[in-house]
């Protein structure tokens, strides 16, 4: 699906494959090499491979903060609200909209990701009455499952929860959906990327065989977003939510997006009725009425800072281009692949993630045995930040705009050092709490 995969296959392997060599003619060679220093790097020894999980500040981002609290908070005060604050939800929305496929008026920014798939699966299984199934796949994030199984819970109308299972552990396929998607169904809502493998699904494959079913097809982008373009509505999708602290690099905590295919907006309801989603909200009328558009998805007053935060982010990746964004992340997974085979596969490591880098999002996941444990050996005495994710995975992701080639090749090599010489052996095998 992605086009470009093909394309952006590295060059044949010298001599020297997966070597530093390769890795400094590879950085030379990249359109994309300036933008690392459009990020705050403030410990070069530092190999930060976790931006799937919280992208790093954009340079931009705190001079933004600076003036949106000094200048509009602290010198402007209540009249800030209608010198941007009040658009920035669309504003950003429409920017957005642009990395996704979709027209400014479809995306709005607002919330979390969970709570505006809460907003958008209510919305839609209230418009397929009388069918009962919501058909997902077992890779999906836990939220996203949490929230079906709360809105089944919450609605009370006898709706199942169809989790279609992966013969492979890594992917699932279309005829597996296939299968489980039927004239019951009402709502089919997937990852993109699945957050565990990275295997990417067939979007606009899937939401056919949804739409020839006459359900509805829901997206969570939040593994695609800023790592690869995405066609929302080429591939006719319905709906769709994402995040925006991961590839996007909008900052801890930064609200999140939703897409409503502009022909259902209106037909759509938002079961969060607030004041921000009302139609001539400033009336202060005591009965709600939903306002026209996308706006009907807003709830309440949005997090100002938290949302000026995500533009220069967003900026960044236009300027870059989303082609040019996956160009480098397919030439960098397959590099990265390369390094596992000749150096970690030796070590015990297997590769959990997909093969076909068509069908993979922007990180590869490594199984072992002791991935805790050399996870955790990485972070305190590597100055390597990958994660780990449960049960055994080391999951290292790639974020074009500041991944470089040379940092992948000196990660490989640190972490064939933790294993060779047995460095995790020193950390306790129980799972913090937080990973
Ligand atoms: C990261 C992620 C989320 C996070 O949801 P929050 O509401 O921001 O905590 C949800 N879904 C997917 C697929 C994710 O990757």
């Amino acid at each position: 699906m992605p086009a470009t995969a093909r394309a952006a296959r590295p060059a044949p392997a010298s001599a020297d494959a997966g070597g530093l060599e390769e890795a400094r003619r590879l950085d030379g060679a990249d359109p994309l090499a300036r933008f690392r220093r459009e990020f705050v790097v403030k410990d070069p020894r530092l190999i930060y491979l976790d931006g799937n999980s919280l992208g790093r500040l954009p340079r931009q981002a705190a001079p933004r903060l600076r003036e949106a609290t000094e200048r509009e908070w602290g010198g402007r005060l209540i009249r800030g609200w209608g010198e941007g604050w009040f658009t920035a939800s669309q504003r950003i929305g429409a920017k957005l909209a642009a990395l996704i496929g979709g027209a400014p008026g479809d995306v709005v920014v607002s919330d979390s990701t969970s709570v505006n798939l809460f907003k958008l699966v209510v919305a839609a299984l209230r418009a397929r009455p009388g069918r009962r199934t919501v058909v997902t796949d077992e890779m999906n994030f836990p939220t996203d499952l949490y929230v079906l199984q709360g809105v089944i819970e919450l609605l009370g109308r006898g709706h199942r929860l169809v989790v279609a299972k992966s013969e492979d552990g890594l992917t699932v396929s279309e005829e597996t959906l296939a299968r489980a998607i039927d004239a019951d169904t009402a709502l089919v809502t997937l990852s993109h990327t699945a957050y565990r493998s990275a295997f990417v699904h067939d979007m606009a494959a899937v939401t056919s065989l949804a739409h020839r079913a006459g359900a509805l097809a829901l997206w969570d982008l939040s593994h695609s977003i800023g790592a690869m373009p995405v066609e929302l509505a080429a591939a006719e999708v319905d709906l769709a939510v994402g995040c925006t602290y991961k590839y996007v690099n909008g900052g801890p905590g930064a609200p999140a997006f939703l897409y409503v295919r502009r022909d259902l907006q209106e037909s759509l309801a938002n079961p969060v009725w607030g004041w921000f989603g009302r139609r001539d909200q400033f009336d202060m009328a005591p009965d709600y009425r939903p306002a026209p558009g996308i706006l009907r998805f807003l709830v309440g007053t949005p997090p100002v800072l938290s949302l000026l935060a995500v533009e220069p982010g967003v900026d960044l990746l236009l300027e870059a281009g989303m082609d040019r964004v996956r160009t480098k992340s397919v030439a960098q997974t397959e590099y990265l692949v390369r390094l596992w085979e000749r150096q970690l596969q030796p070590l015990g490591f297997t590769l959990n993630s997909p093969r076909d880098p068509a069908r993979r999002g922007s990180h590869i996941s490594l199984g072992h045995p002791e991935a805790l444990r050399i996870d955790r050996a990485l972070i305190d005495e590597m100055a390597v930040l990958p994660d780990f994710r449960y049960p055994d995975n080391l999951r290292l992701g790639i974020a074009p705009l500041y991944t470089s080639f040379a940092d992948l090749h000196e990660a490989v090599a640190r972490i064939a050092r933790v294993v060779r010489d047995r460095r995790y052996e020193r950390y306790p095998a129980e799972r913090p709490t937080i990973t």
